[in-house]
């Protein structure tokens, strides 16, 4: 059988695969604690399940207009306004299947063979293969040691004459580190004068805690032309816990969105007017779902912050938001993909390893489930690694012996 070079070479996607084993896992009966999901567990907002209901039952679910239904471009267009303070038209917006596809259709779209994309680690899974899908080239800037935030220097160094593009996601997956304003400033402004499309992948910025604000990065740009090659991706899968629903969308200029909408409609024609329902519920709906996720989060990332200290050796830096965070395991070791399959088969539990964002010896742990899940997973986890902690532990009815140092 023959299969194409570019389809060889995609590396699958870590996380769907993490998520399939612990499925399987858990099928089997055995008691897996998933602290490598990428979704929140709080339930989607009653209006979206309204609004798509009541879609589905007029038994009319037909094709939509590829850059999607009125109401919801309408309802877009308000959340940017309210959130970004930025006002914009329907020619400035196109709803995707998901952030995913609204970034890949993004590359699509303004990416050449052989352009550069510049990537900052830790940084999304898939960002380096949808460049890859498109036949552009992800550079990738790498902080200074220990540090999940670049340096300006650390970016401008690596632009040339080949860079199409920087991605910027802020919070971030999966460090939960906001990038600070001043940075965002210089590189609103940088990618400004340097006529360089900056991508905000905002997909997180209301799941941000206490004591920290997120800026939109409209704040900064001073071309607030139709030639602005400022973009957002945004969606509903996480702020409203939608991410089976699959809708995303991009803010681009007209022709960037015109460019998108030709791409869209010969690869996917347009998302699904059921789910393209929903979302308008949830966008319209009522909010308070969103800041009690936020809350929620904010509890579990103190409670995870709070269990990892009984670690000596593991060093993390506290998120600002999202539910992720990436604790540096070197001190056990620098290849995080044995480390996280150790986990898995001794442990029981499913984290994604560093190595996937571009950061070894650092392990991604997710704290968007129960707390009883954080707390016992950490502990397996200490149980598994540490040689100091007591050698019995209860996977499940089952008491399990550490026999390997
Ligand atoms: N961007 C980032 C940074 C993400 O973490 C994710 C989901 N893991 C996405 C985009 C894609 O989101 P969606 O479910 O809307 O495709």
């Amino acid at each position: 059988m023959s299969i194409s070079q570019l389809a060889r070479e995609i590396k699958e996607s870590p996380t769907l695969k993490m998520n399939e084993q612990a499925r399987l896992l858990k099928e089997k009966g055995e008691a897996v604690i998933h602290l490598g999901a990428g979704e929140p567990k709080s339930k989607v907002p009653l209006d979206a399940i309204l609004n798509s209901a009541a879609r589905l039952t007029t038994g009319e679910i037909r094709y939509t207009p590829t850059e999607g239904i009125p109401s919801l471009l309408k309802a877009i267009i308000r959340y940017h306004e309210d959130n970004y303070n930025k006002v914009i038209g329907p020619e400035n917006v196109i709803v995707s299947a998901g952030a995913k596809q609204a970034f890949y259709n993004l590359m699509m779209s303004i990416v050449n063979p052989q352009d550069e994309v510049i990537l900052c680690t830790p940084y999304w899974v898939s960002y380096p293969e949808i460049v890859k899908m498109v036949y552009g080239v992800p550079v990738v800037v790498t902080p200074e040691d220990g540090r999940y935030v670049p340096r300006m220097q650390d970016i401008t160094q690596s632009v040339s004459s080949y860079t199409r593009a920087v991605v910027i996601n802020s919070p971030n997956n999966p460090s939960g580190i906001m990038y600070p304003e001043d940075l965002i400033g210089e590189l609103v402004a940088y990618c400004e004068k340097k006529s360089i499309y900056l991508i905000m992948d905002d997909i997180y910025h209301k799941l941000v805690f206490g004591g920290h604000s997120w800026v939109p990065c409209y704040k900064f740009a001073k071309d607030d032309s139709d030639s602005s090659r400022l973009i957002v991706v945004n969606g509903v899968s996480k702020t409203y816990a939608m991410t089976g629903f699959r809708i995303g969308w991009t803010i681009a200029n007209r022709k960037v969105t015109a460019a998108m909408v030709k791409v869209a409609a010969q690869n996917t024609s347009c998302p699904s007017v059921v789910m393209q329902a929903a979302a308008v519920g949830a966008l319209n709906g009522i909010q308070s779902g969103v800041e009690n996720l936020r809350l929620m989060l904010e509890n579990n990332c103190e409670i995870m912050m709070s269990e990892l200290e009984s670690f000596s050796d593991v060093k993390v830096t506290k998120p600002d938001g999202t539910f992720y965070c990436l604790p540096d395991f070197s001190a056990y070791t620098t290849d995080s993909v044995t480390l996280s399959k150790f986990l898995l088969k001794k442990a029981l539990v499913v984290t994604v390893p560093g190595k996937e964002f571009g950061v070894e010896g650092h392990l991604r742990l997710s704290f968007c489930g129960t707390v009883k899940e954080i707390i016992e997973g950490v502990a397996r986890i200490k149980w598994a690694l540490d040689p100091e902690s007591p050698n019995e532990i209860y996977i499940g009815d089952r008491k399990m012996r550490r026999d390997w140092k």
